[in-house]
């Protein structure tokens, strides 16, 4: 068998059906996002970034700058170890102890990202309690899928945010059935929120777990960046929440927060927390000051909410294909990967404009789209650029609205 070419095949059609990805080759200039040098073949350019999922611009914070330059002063580059074997460090237990306040829970755990913690957690508590059925929403993030297809537990699938859906899939089973509703606050392709009292409500009356994804949502919701579970009054009904150090906060890794034992468990049992070295204590350090910082301070996320807002409204005017949610993503549906491919590498050539197209398998086949992230740090002229263009490109070569207009209907 010759793999070489069964590859090549596979490459092949993806190139076919246009949703071969091409990464753009950055570097971020310290202090200046959303502003980043573009590495095209005939050198750097200077481009406007406007997908990235450092929402808060925490990335380029000056306190997060000095925690991680004072680590490195301290401590060097790399922890040395597994947790278990010298890798657990000053900074990552404070950093775990500053998680648990975060979400009023007793204890958190860290992991090199939220993949790692949602596969890891969601794998090793099925496998840890026999019998688990675990419910978890049709749009559930691959690292969540995974974690549950790995436990090998018995599981079923509701319709996105449809609590009567789960409702009718919970009452298929016995109380005393252990059950995990595996879930997302913020959907980070469509926007949507998820009613999570209702799901408490759902999980109390049938006897479930609850299990949260706020990868999309830490830093940026709630009075001290909590989340939506914290915004919504309810952090105390979720017994796990996950969530991501590298879009809100800014730097690198995830974790779980929960009770005592539930991490106790995961730190005893789980494979993807065991078997790996643990993160730099320069990452830790970063990321502490970053969850300081946005627990008292609002500025930020009133700042990014407002943004959000003002380039929604822009777009709506000009009656561009915006999908219509509550939450600080910003989709321009296309639907069509290669339409998608061709308006963002007009915008990049063109206009100076990155945004990443986005194709199936990350949306359905026919939803391809641009994802917007506008940040505090967006100004009304970038925002104005990025309008004029889209708008100059729709002009130029309108996208068939049968996509849009189905979709905006849902
Ligand atoms: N969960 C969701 C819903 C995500 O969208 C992502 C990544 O985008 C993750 C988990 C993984 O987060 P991380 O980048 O920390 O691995």
């Amino acid at each position: 068998m010759n793999f070489e070419d069964m590859v090549k095949r596979r490459l092949e059609a993806l190139h076919r059906e246009g949703r071969y990805r091409v990464f753009a080759d950055l570097k971020r200039r310290r202090g200046c996002f959303p502003v980043a040098d573009y590495f095209a073949t005939e050198g750097p350019r200077e481009v406007t970034v406007w997908c990235s999922n450092d929402y808060l611009s925490m990335a380029q914070h000056p306190a997060v700058l000095a925690a991680m330059h004072e680590a490195i002063d301290v401590a060097g580059a790399g922890s040395g170890g597994t947790r278990n074997i010298s890798g657990t460090t000053r900074y990552h237990v404070e950093l775990e102890s500053e998680l648990a306040d975060l979400h009023g829970k007793e204890a958190a755990l860290l992991f090199t990202s939220a993949y790692v913690a949602n596969d890891a957690t969601l794998s090793t508590l099925v496998a840890l309690v026999p019998g688990t059925v675990v419910f978890s929403d049709e749009k559930n993030h691959a690292s969540m899928i995974e974690g549950i297809r790995r436990g090998r537990g018995e599981k079923q699938i509701f319709r996105h945010n449809d609590v009567a859906d789960l409702e009718a899939k919970l009452k298929k089973f016995p109380k005393g059935t252990p059950k995990i509703i595996a879930f997302e606050s913020v959907y980070s392709m469509d926007g949507h929120i998820a009613p999570l009292a209702e799901v408490c409500d759902l999980a109390e009356k049938y006897g479930a777990m609850t299990y949260l994804d706020e990868v999309h949502a830490v830093g940026l919701y709630g009075p001290r960046g909590g989340g939506i579970a914290e915004r919504d009054g309810v952090m105390h009904r979720i017994d796990v929440i996950n969530g991501t150090l590298a879009k809100g906060f800014g730097v690198m890794g995830g974790y779980i927060a929960g009770s005592r034992t539930l991490c106790d468990a995961i730190r005893s049992f789980a494979p993807g927390f065991i078997f790996t070295t643990s993160l730099p204590p320069a990452i830790a350090a970063g990321a502490l000051a970053s969850i300081r910082h946005l627990k008292s301070s609002t500025i930020e996320r009133a700042r990014h909410q407002e943004r959000v807002r003002t380039l929604k409204s822009a777009l709506h005017a000009r009656r561009l294909p915006v999908m219509d949610n509550p939450s600080h993503i910003v989709p321009v549906v296309v639907g069509c990967p290669v339409h998608c491919k061709a308006v963002t590498d007009a915008l990049l050539h063109r206009h100076g404009i990155y945004v990443q197209p986005i194709n199936y398998p990350t949306v359905p086949k026919g939803t391809e789209r641009m994802r917007l992230t506008p940040s505090p740090v967006h100004t009304d002229e970038q925002m104005a650029c990025l309008v004029h263009a889209l708008e100059q490109l729709w002009a130029a070569c309108p996208v068939p609205n049968g996509t849009y207009a189905r979709l905006a209907a849902e």
